[in-house]
């Protein structure tokens, strides 16, 4: 590859690519050929950029694993030829899927940054020009001729998140999103400061894309009266693999001997029950309090301070590793993978 840096901008849908009808006032998505028209300051960039949309860009809410392997399939197609990546994103399911690409792509060594905005490109407001001028320049930072942030990131309103720890936090606010429970990877300000501590190191090993998601996982937010005809629904939803239980405070959940006994019919069935706390900062731990021993015993797995987003497509990653066993599927889920838990 060749200097200026080269970076691809992958446009998904979402807010960031609208712009307003000027008679009509409604958005409609613009068009991606002309991203330098819309965004002139582009052009002002020593940075190489080409962009790309998926075939039907959408409102993130309609993003899953289908819009997943696509993306993952952009990526891969293009890896070797950039250096990297910038993701326009919803932001309503931006944790979502950014989570799961740091889980879906193994041995991610470039950036590969997702940003969006809470205002249409086309509005004179807009949060999406910073947040996109911003992305691509910590997409193109590289130092010594490697990157400074070689990991799957988000940036957005003046701040880089590893993106398996966001979560969104603000229908309202420009900043959207929160890293409960681990620091930021940079600051923007006059400069872009880096939190080099907090950056995981990369590994020179070839990209390694998954690409065949198993979707059957459920999830089951605890809350004061949940019937136990309710829980067990869900539990007994046929080709069930996985299941997210969302427990209170650090893991805990109300001791009814039917919910145990459900929960070890699952583990029977080998279906990897993993517990996450409804709570935005702090973690499961399960042998604190008796509402949360009687878990562990049923068989619960401790999902410590992953984030639902994290802990689900986590799930749905491992679900997908089909060359490890159950018993290592759940050693895995346990592990630190990409810096996903601390
Ligand atoms: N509903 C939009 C989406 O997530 C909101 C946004 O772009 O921020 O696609």
């Amino acid at each position: 590859m060749s200097n200026p840096s080269k970076v691809l901008i992958i446009y998904t849908g979402g807010t960031i690519g609208m712009v307003e009808d000027p008679e009509t006032g409604s958005l409609h998505p613009f068009d991606f050929d002309h991203l330098l028209n819309e965004i002139p300051e582009l052009n002002k960039f020593d940075i190489e950029l080409e962009a790309i949309s998926l075939e039907n860009p959408m409102d993130s809410s309609n993003m899953g694993p289908e819009g997943w392997v696509e993306l993952i399939g952009i990526i891969e197609e293009n890896y070797n030829d950039f250096h990297g990546f910038v993701i326009l994103h919803g932001s309503d399911t931006m944790a979502y899927t950014a989570s799961a690409l740091s889980f879906l792509l193994e041995n991610v060594n470039k950036p590969i940054v997702f940003t969006g905005s809470q205002l249409p490109i086309g509005k004179i407001r807009t949060d999406g020009k910073e947040n996109i001028i911003t992305a691509i320049e910590i997409a193109a930072d590289y130092e010594n001729g490697r990157p400074i942030v070689p990991e799957v990131a988000i940036y957005f309103e003046y701040a880089l998140y590893r993106a398996n720890r966001t979560t969104k936090v603000s229908a309202e606010n420009f900043e959207a999103f929160q890293s409960p429970n681990y620091p930021l990877l940079a600051e923007a300000g006059v400069h872009i400061k880096y939190n080099r501590f907090a950056i995981r190191k990369a590994e020179d090993k070839p990209l390694l894309a998954r690409k065949d998601i198993v979707e059957d996982v459920a999830s089951i937010r605890l809350f004061p009266g949940l019937q136990h005809k309710v829980f067990k629904a869900i539990c007994d939803v046929p080709d069930l693999k996985g299941l997210l239980l969302e427990t209170y405070g650090s893991g805990n959940s109300p001791t009814h001997t039917w919910l145990a006994e459900e929960i070890i019919k699952l583990n029977e069935k080998g279906v990897i029950v993993v517990n996450v706390t409804q709570c935005i900062t702090g973690k499961v731990m399960q042998g604190k309090y008796e509402t949360g021993v009687h878990l562990e015993r049923a068989g619960v797995l401790s999902g410590q301070d992953m984030t639902y987003e994290a802990a689900m497509t986590k799930l749905m990653y491992l679900l997908s590793c089909k060359e490890l066993s159950v018993e290592q599927q759940k050693q895995f889920m346990q592990t630190n993978l990409r810096g996903e838990m601390s």
